[in-house]
C-alpha cells in the first residue's frame, strides 16, 4: 500500500472546536509569521495576537466570544468556520490533531448520528 493514511475527520463539518482551545500555544517562529503576514513589527503582532499563558514565558492566541464555544481564536472567523490565516497559522496548529483520528469529531460524529441531524452540535 502507498500514499497518504486517511483521515478519519473531516474539519469542513465542524465548528472548529480546536480553535476554542484557551491554551494555543505560539513559539517566536509563529509570532514572526504572523506579524509579516500582516506587514507588522514583531513587537506589535505579540501583543495584539498573543497573550500570557499559564507558563513563565509562554504566549498564546488571543481569544474573542463566540456564539457556538464561549470563546474562540481571534483569527477565527466565526461565520464560516475557517481561520483567516491559514497561510501564517501556527506550528501547533498545522500539527493538530496529530493523528488519524480526532477525538472531537469522533465525539461530534456519534451525536450526530444519534440525533440523527448531520448539522447538530452539541452545546460545549
Ligand atoms: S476539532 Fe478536529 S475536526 Fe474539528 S476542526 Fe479541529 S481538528 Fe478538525
Ligand atoms: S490560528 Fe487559525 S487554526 Fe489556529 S487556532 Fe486560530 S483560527 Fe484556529
Amino acid at each position: 500500500m502507498s500514499g497518504r493514511p486517511r483521515n478519519f475527520y473531516n474539519c469542513a463539518k465542524c465548528p472548529a472546536y480546536c480553535c476554542s482551545y484557551p491554551r494555543i500555544q505560539t513559539t517566536r517562529r509563529d509570532i514572526r509569521r504572523l506579524a509579516r503576514y500582516f506587514g507588522v513589527a514583531f513587537e506589535k503582532a505579540r501583543k495584539k495576537f498573543t497573550k500570557k499563558g499559564e507558563e513563565k514565558g509562554e504566549r498564546v492566541l488571543r481569544h474573542r466570544k463566540d456564539h457556538v464555544y464561549d470563546s474562540v481564536c481571534r483569527f477565527l472567523d466565526r461565520d464560516t468556520r475557517s481561520c483567516t490565516v491559514y497561510e501564517a497559522r501556527p506550528a501547533i496548529c498545522r500539527e493538530y490533531p496529530g493523528s488519524t483520528r480526532c477525538g472531537y469529531y469522533d465525539f461530534l460524529s456519534f451525536e450526530r448520528r444519534t440525533q440523527e441531524d448531520p448539522e447538530f452540535i452539541p452545546s460545549a
